[in-house]
């Protein structure tokens, strides 16, 4: 990437107090430990850091430039060659930056939010699209006001398209992610109840995910799960943007049909595209994945690709490590690691693909975060799901412990197989005298709960 000095001034209406406008930067940073020479340092003010604090330091390293809102007390003036701007706010402006940025390049962009599955499908669309395209993609959970601005920073002429994951915690969070990339495309993947503690409903939930329209016109195209009971009542609602719905209900534009759930062995269904069906293969878990393969299918058709490469793009996808991973032990014992977060919608479609598997299930599940006062009930209604899907033993870890319990018991699993527990450390230390050859195992909770120490005791064991 290649920015003058010139636009920098322009893009965040800072003032040059050291410098030369006909300079440029050649990268950009908030990071002083991994700024190279020659790159734009943006320094941002934390909770714990003020970035303000590292200015001499990336001024010895050599970057072309640096933005403050404070006072320079540093003397910078030995450094001839570096720029020094002054912006009211230091975020605003790498936000301003990146607008101005993405704004030079003419290519599709894709936009996708949703209470769950966001990453998954993100990734299913890049597995898609990367079989024709050269397209960008955040890396990892990079989806959110200072991660979406960086990840724009990454666009080279090169790149068709690009795909950007954006999270939110509350009103007006979606708007200003959408308002820096304004996409073309957008995705909704679902619903659910993560933050409703900000929100207060549903309903509200859904209203701060469709910001992710606010900068559509006529010719941009919403993709939105049919089957979700909320996304669903946009039917009804006349828009002057293209619509288009994928799920497994027959008014669904794009419908999986004949789903067959192979269990540890992947998932076959069959879609219906210009009067043929044709197969598509999943070799993840979770039926959930049938959607986000949906998304990417629609999107894929969308941009001309062949039904061939889409079907390849959706076989080859993998998942991640954290996310409905499966592996086995050196003792045979089978593990669903879906340690990376959970939340009450996520939570069913693992104890549904746990529910899929032979031999004796054990549900090792953590707190959901974040749920205010939900939390009590959607704790109770995961026990419920657990005991209806024959799930053999529950541990469950945390402070809502005992409600996935209660859930559990009252829904007829058997008292003496459900244990509660505050700490990992319990968990484990339980595990040590339940764990048999041959079990299968999931491990799930919200990331504050730390999860994955469960599942590398399992690993390492034996
Ligand atoms: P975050 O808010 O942390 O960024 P996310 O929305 O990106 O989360 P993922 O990381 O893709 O979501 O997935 C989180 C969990 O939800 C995983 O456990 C995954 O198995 C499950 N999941 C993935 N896709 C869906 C879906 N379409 N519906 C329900 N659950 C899903
Ligand atoms: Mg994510």
């Amino acid at each position: 990437m290649k920015l003058s000095i010139q636009e920098i001034i322009e893009a965040t209406k800072g003032k040059l107090i050291k410098g030369d406008i006909s300079d440029f930067v050649y990268g950009i940073s908030t990071d002083s430990r991994s700024i190279k020479s020659n790159e734009l340092f943006i320094p941002l003010v934390g909770e714990k850091f003020n970035g303000h604090d590292f200015i001499e330091s990336v001024a010895k390293i050599g970057v072309s430039a640096v933005l403050t809102s404070q006072k320079v007390e540093d003397d910078l003036s030995g450094y001839e060659r570096l720029s020094i701007i002054k912006v009211k706010d230091t975020l605003k402006a790498l936000q301003d930056i990146a607008k101005y940025y993405i704004s030079k390049f003419n290519i599709p962009i894709i936009g996708v939010t949703g209470s769950t599955g966001k990453t998954s499908t993100k990734e299913m669309i890049y597995s898609v699209l990367s079989k024709k395209y050269k397209v960008l993609k955040n890396k990892g959970n990079l989806n959110n006001h200072i991660g979406l601005p960086l990840t724009v920073f990454e666009l080279e002429e090169d790149h068709e398209l690009a795909i950007f994951e954006m999270g939110m915690s509350g009103f007006g969070e979606i708007d200003l992610l959408a308002s820096i990339v304004k996409p073309d495309v957008a995705v909704i993947t679902n619903i659910g109840l993560s933050h409703v503690e900000h929100l207060g409903s549903q309903e509200n939930i859904l209203k701060s995910k469709m910001e992710i329209t606010n900068y559509f016109d006529e010719e941009s195209t919403l993709i939105v799960n049919g089957d979700d009971p909320l996304l669903k009542t946009l039917e009804d609602i006349d828009t002057d943007y293209y619509q288009y719905f994928i799920g497994t209900e027959e008014n669904c534009h794009y419908q999986a049909v004949n789903i067959k759930n192979l269990g540890e062995y992947g998932i076959r269904f069959d879609m219906f595209i210009n009067d043929k069906f044709y197969p598509f293969t999943l070799n993840v878990l979770g039926e959930h994945n049938i959607y986000n393969a949906l998304c990417a299918i629609a999107i894929g058709l969308k941009f001309n690709m062949d039904i061939e490469l889409i079907q390849e793009g959706i076989k080859e996808f993998k998942g991640s490590k954290m996310r409905l991973h499966i592996f086995t032990t050196n003792e045979n014992i089978k593990v669903i690691n879906d340690a990376y977060n959970a939340s009450p919608d996520s939570m069913t479609a693992a104890i549904h693909v746990l529910s899929k598997m032979r031999n004796r299930k054990i549900a090792v599940l953590g707190d959901m975060l974040e749920m205010g006062e939900y939390a009590k009930d959607g704790h109770y209604k995961v026990g419920c799901e657990l005991a209806k899907n024959s799930i053999d033993i529950l541990i469950a870890v945390g402070t809502n412990a005992e409600y996935i319990a209660k859930g559990a018991i009252e829904n007829k699993l058997d008292n003496d197989r459900v244990y509660t527990c505050k700490k990992n450390e319990e968990a484990i230390d339980l595990l040590k005298s339940i764990l048999q050859k041959e079990d299968v195992v999931l491990v799930k909770g919200s990331r504050g709960m730390r999860m994955e120490e469960i599942v590398q005791y399992i690993q390492e064991r034996s």
